[in-house]
């Protein structure tokens, strides 16, 4: 069965390009009916943080990105947690090393550096300088001292395998160094705990972004090392997802703003819609079709439709996408999810009361089709749900605009049903009929005075929501 990871390293804030590598192996497995396995890479524990494990657990909740086995749910491979898993790693060291897979080095950076610079190489990395120490040379460093780190000892000649992604990759092993598996304290590097936990973890298919693929071929040579020793069984299928490109056609990186994936749901975007867009950088469902639910993506993806090209990041398509899912949701899903923003932006109240409720019932109509974003409701419902002594215009109003809202409000005085109806008609004959006015001009100040801004809901079912006496308190208050 396909076995696939989720493996984030909890340092920093999650980027978008974490998110687009979880989705695709979120799809691949749940195309295949396989497992997903969602383990913390936390090996790097100086830049580890609590933070940025709950803000990735956050992140995945709320994207609906669910795993089979692993932190939270458990399962028969863990911990899943790399920090608890030190004796593991410890174990593998010894039986590698056992083996000579591996060999202590004692070498300081220094002095590596000062060999390449006395034989003219260009070769980068480790030298090979500790691969066959005597027994001599062994016991003059530890004299002096040294605490030797373990090195993984690269094997002669090439490495070549199938990416899922982009096909054949050959690496020659010459320039591959023998590469360090552990510190001098004894603490294990990414460079051994991620091939081990997938050897342990049984995972079947590695699908992660290029910017790893060059510690690709040092892993698959740890990993025929584990095979040979019994530690795992098989060696996975190796992917490279395209890397994601930001502005000005560099790769997107943690400090541009739009790679913070939790931003986009304090923007108000829907997991929907955003999702949707990240599965559309490297992968498309079909045709010129860009629009679809998760359900569709594990239906069709394949991962032989990856395009091994870099992915350009673009915020206009990503808001569009959001729109396009916002358009699918029927309306009482969008109230019940714009109600948390309504409450934090203090539009209603929390818990919310039973008016609000009514009129929040009675106003959605009026803007479920119109915002783009969850956040874009409490800005175009804001004026309903507040006293008249609250009430602000954001807008200003020039000697022409008071005119015309005096018009409409001597025109509205005289109506007696206070009706969307009834409303337009009177400010049609008012306003666009008597004065000549064109609509946009006529109702522009209408709408600044009722609703205090220039974008609002329709106008005259809002004037109708909002009742005779505050409209007509608004239009006053506006006319001077
Ligand atoms: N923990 C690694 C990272 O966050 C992932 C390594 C992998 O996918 O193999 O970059």
């Amino acid at each position: 069965p396909v076995r696939v990871r989720f493996c984030p390293s909890p340092t920093g804030s999650p980027h978008v390009g974490l998110v687009r590598t979880a989705l695709f192996n979120w799809a691949f497995a749940r195309h295949h009916g396989g497992q997903i396995v969602f383990r913390m890479e936390d090996t790097d524990r100086e830049r580890s943080t609590q933070e940025s494990y709950d803000a990735i657990l956050e992140l995945w909740r709320w994207l609906g990105l669910d795993w089979d086995e692993g932190i939270e749910v458990g399962g028969p491979h863990g911990p899943y947690l790399q920090s608890e898993r030190g004796d593991i790693y410890r174990d593998v060291l010894s039986h590698l090393s056992a083996s000579s897979y591996t060999y202590d080095c004692f070498c300081r950076n220094d002095e590596v550096e000062a060999r390449r610079k006395a034989s003219g190489s260009k070769a980068q990395g480790y030298d090979g300088f500790c691969r066959d120490l005597s027994a001599e040379q062994r016991a003059a460093f530890e004299a002096e001292g040294r605490q030797p780190i373990v090195r993984f000892r690269m094997p002669e000649g090439s490495i070549t395998w199938n990416d899922a992604v982009r096909g054949e990759i050959t690496f020659e092993t010459e320039n591959v160094p023998d590469y360090a598996l552990s510190r001098a304290n004894g603490d294990p590097l990414y460079t051994l705990v991620n091939p081990v936990d997938d050897a342990m973890m049984e995972i079947t298919h590695v699908l992660r972004g290029e910017d790893l693929l060059s510690s690709t071929p040092r892993q698959l040579a740890l990993f025929e090392a584990l095979v040979e020793l019994g530690i795992a069984t098989s060696v996975p299928v190796y992917g490279h997802l395209p890397y994601v490109m930001g502005q000005g056609n560099k790769k997107l990186s943690k400090r541009d703003p739009e790679a913070h994936a939790l931003a986009y749901r304090e923007q108000g975007f829907i997991p929907e819609g955003l999702l949707n867009y990240l599965a559309l950088l490297g992968w498309a469902i079909s045709g010129d079709r860009d629009v679809f639910s998760m359900a569709e993506m594990v239906e069709a993806f394949d991962i032989d439709d990856v395009n091994p090209n870099p992915a350009r990041f673009d915020l206009k398509k990503a808001d569009a996408i959001n729109t396009s899912q916002m358009r699918l949701l029927p309306l009482d899903e969008i109230t019940h999810r714009v109600l948390p923003f309504l409450k934090a932006d203090g539009v209603v109240a929390d818990p919310v009361s039973d008016a609000d409720a009514q009129m929040l019932e009675l106003a959605m109509p009026l803007v479920g089709e119109r915002i783009n974003k969850l956040t874009e409701a409490s800005t175009m419902l804001g004026f309903l749900f507040v006293d008249e002594a609250d009430f602000v215009r954001h807008e200003e109003l020039d000697g022409p605009g008071k005119d015309v809202v005096k018009a409409a409000y001597d025109a509205l005085a005289g109506i007696d049903t206070w009706s969307t109806a009834a409303i337009e008609e009177a400010l049609r004959v008012a306003l666009v009929e008597r004065l000549g006015l064109k609509p946009r001009v006529a109702f522009g100040p209408v709408r600044i005075a009722v609703t205090g801004r220039r974008v609002s809901p329709p106008l005259f079912e809002s004037m109708e929501l909002l009742g005779r006496d505050r409209s007509m308190t608004r239009l006053h208050d506006a006319m001077s």
